[in-house]
């Protein structure tokens, strides 16, 4: 297994649910991702909620839950931290470290998440601002890495644009740009721009399309309960679907899904 967020020659598949809720939750996520030879799950303990009054994650706990099940599958720990206080909290638990669109001008977390995964080798995942042009990311990204960490995978995860239609406008351009620009591997969050499941599919066959490094999205077991991005959250058998589909375009580009 890969210690890193990028294999050469694979796309990285980066599933879980919005938001780690429960054991039997996760235990589900879990087991579908392992029997499907995938080596990630992803999960929020700290969410950056649009609302203070809005579920905020379960924190420790859920960390706890979600490297339990880690275990249990043989899979890595993808999580995001929020403030600079709580990187002693995610490195421990945590295998990838995950930056959101909201911290992306957050430029001292940036600073501290550098320091901090040089230290202890770990990935960092950093999502692009959702009114961020590709020079402001790939500027704020040097925060990061002038750190000592050079284990960075960018990842765009849609636009605010005048468009309703969807949640966020997804720049599938951000792949060949940042690929042209830089020698960071690229992901691509198809969940979030969507906001609902129905466009998920179409998306991420468009990331793999496009030359994506890793592919984000949100899974739960029952969509209809989950406690934060209930309606752009995959089932278990609509992902298994997914991942079939995904795995012949990737395989026409010569790249496997890992
Ligand atoms: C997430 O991936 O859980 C998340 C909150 O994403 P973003 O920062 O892109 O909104
Ligand atoms: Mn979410």
């Amino acid at each position: 297994m890969s210690s890193t967020l990028f294999t050469p020659g694979a796309i990285t598949m980066l599933a879980g649910p919005c938001s780690i809720e429960d054991v039997e939750q996760m235990e589900t996520v879990g087991a579908t991702l392992e029997n499907l030879g995938l080596h990630w799950i992803r999960g929020g303990a700290f969410k950056p909620r649009t609302s203070p009054y809005s579920f905020q994650g379960l924190g420790e706990e859920g960390l706890a839950m979600m490297q339990d099940v880690g275990n249990l599958h043989h899979l890595k720990t993808l999580t995001e931290v929020m403030s600079s206080s709580a990187i002693p909290l995610i490195d421990a638990y945590a295998d990838a470290i995950q930056i959101g669109t909201r911290n992306m001008s957050n430029f001292s977390l940036l600073r501290d998440v550098g320091i901090a995964a040089a230290k202890s080798h770990k990935p960092v995942l950093f999502k692009r601002g959702m009114s961020a042009t590709i020079d402001e990311w790939l500027s704020a990204c040097e925060y990061i890495t002038m750190g000592g960490s050079s284990d960075v995978m960018l990842c765009e995860r849609g636009l605010r644009t005048f468009e309703t239609s969807t949640r966020f406008t997804l720049d599938i351009s951000a792949v060949p740009v940042i690929h042209s620009r830089s020698l960071l591997p690229i992901c691509v969050d198809v969940s979030h721009p969507a906001g609902t499941a129905i466009f998920v599919p179409d998306l991420a066959k468009a990331a793999v399309a496009a030359g994506a490094d890793a592919i984000m999205i949100e899974i739960h077991p029952n969509p209809a309960k989950a406690k934060s991005d209930g309606p752009q959250q995959l089932t278990m058998v609509q992902f298994e679907k997914l991942m079939g589909e995904l795995r012949q375009i990737a395989a026409a580009i010569g790249k496997e899904i890992v």
